[in-house]
């Protein structure tokens, strides 16, 4: 099958003929037929960040299941299927109370080191990354990481459930757990900030202030639910977000990009026991200036907190359904995220635009099989 390879750090992707195993124990065999370029794809392609090579990335994969292990209990043969990046064990106590990304049995869901590998390049292995590899025409996944959906849903807009929206309406209903009333500021607003305005929306904020340096950008917050737009690009974007509060600063930021100054900008446009959530991932040794003094009119008197969000805190066993509902019932908007379609052979192209910004989702699209 084709897959797109990264050999080395820093280099293109090479689309290649890779082989990949008959499923075993509890995996299952999925013919991708949608897959999301997620930014952190790239970064890891850019910076490796540990990871072994060659691999096969994305993550953001929703298909059909082609076969399924002698094990397999939950996924059958001819389910549509969205896949996650998390690879939680679904027995230790983390994993019991729902919060999958503390599974306390981190790679228990990977092959054995002496098994025979899930994708080989001639005899070499292939990584499959976070057990998915979804830059491929199939992939090889361990059910715990698979949750069925509707075979009504079409499989672009599944596709980026997976992550962009677990991660940003997320953030929204399981971590922050916005309330009717409440105003929000989000910063950047790529394809996870544009969740969390239509989560924020949907959650019932009626302040949803959209933080981005891009205008066209801004101009698609609107469209998702934004209630006001912020170019921080050309004015101060903390002093505007607490003018358009009156003031008062607001309930909840977020920070979808992955850079402290951005986490100041949050910090700064904070009410009243109000709180910053980093959810863009932020590069190795990153650190943040706060400032805790009273003194200082900041976070001890005005009772505010800095808080990491990881995946949306998301259990998709429940909320990738949930979304899939929510799309369908057309309370969910993931039809004008995707902002192009694509070959698998247009993925570095397709990354290039990305990395320039102004898109918010390109989705590589595998033809059916049969
Ligand atoms: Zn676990
Ligand atoms: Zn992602």
């Amino acid at each position: 099958m084709r897959a797109a390879l990264i050999r080395e750090i820093g280099q293109p992707f090479q689309v290649e003929d890779i082989t990949i195993a008959a499923p075993t124990g509890r995996e299952v065999l999925v013919d991708v037929r949608a897959s999301g370029l997620c930014h952190s794809d790239i970064t890891v392609a850019r910076n490796g960040m540990g990871i072994g090579l060659p691999a096969v990335l994305g993550h953001e994969i929703a298909g059909v299941v082609a076969a399924v292990g002698p094990d397999v209990a939950h996924i059958k043969v001819g389910d549509h299927v969205v896949a996650a990046a998390l690879q939680p064990c679904g027995h230790c106590q983390a994993c019991l109370r729902g919060n999958l990304n503390a599974c306390s049995n981190p790679g228990s869901l990977d092959r054995a080191p002496d098994a025979e590998p899930r994708l080989e390049s001639g005899t070499a292995p292939v990584v499959q990354m976070q057990g998915l590899g979804g830059f491929a025409e199939q992939a090889l996944i361990h059910e715990n990481q698979l949750v069925a959906i509707n075979p009504h849903m079409p499989f672009e807009q599944a596709s980026i459930i997976g992550c962009a929206v677990a991660t940003g309406a997320g953030s929204i209903f399981n971590a922050a757990k916005v309330t009717p009333g409440q105003s929000v500021a989000i910063i950047g607003c790529g394809g996870v900030g544009l969740n969390a305005i239509q989560a924020a929306a949907l959650a019932g904020a009626t302040t949803i202030i959209a933080v981005d340096i891009q205008a066209d950008k801004l101009e698609l917050a609107e469209t998702f639910g934004a209630t006001a737009t912020v170019n921080s690009g050309t004015e101060d974007a903390a002093a505007r977000v607490l003018e358009l509060t009156s003031g008062a600063g607001v309930d909840h930021a977020f920070v979808m990009i992955g850079v402290p100054a951005v986490a100041e900008t949050a910090m700064a446009s904070l009410g009243f026991g109000g709180t910053t959530y980093l959810v863009g991932g932020m590069r190795p040794g990153a650190t943040l200036d706060v400032h805790p003094s009273p003194a200082d009119s900041s976070l001890l008197s005005k009772q505010q907190g800095v808080r990491g969000i990881w995946l949306g805190s998301s259990n998709f066993y429940a909320d990738i359904p949930m979304y899939v509902d929510l799309y369908l019932q057309g309370k969910l908007n993931l039809d004008d995220l995707i902002s192009q379609r694509i070959d698998l052979d247009d993925i570095n192209e397709a990354y290039e635009a990305l990395e320039r910004g102004g898109i918010a989702r390109s989705v590589i699209t595998f033809p059916a099989s049969s």
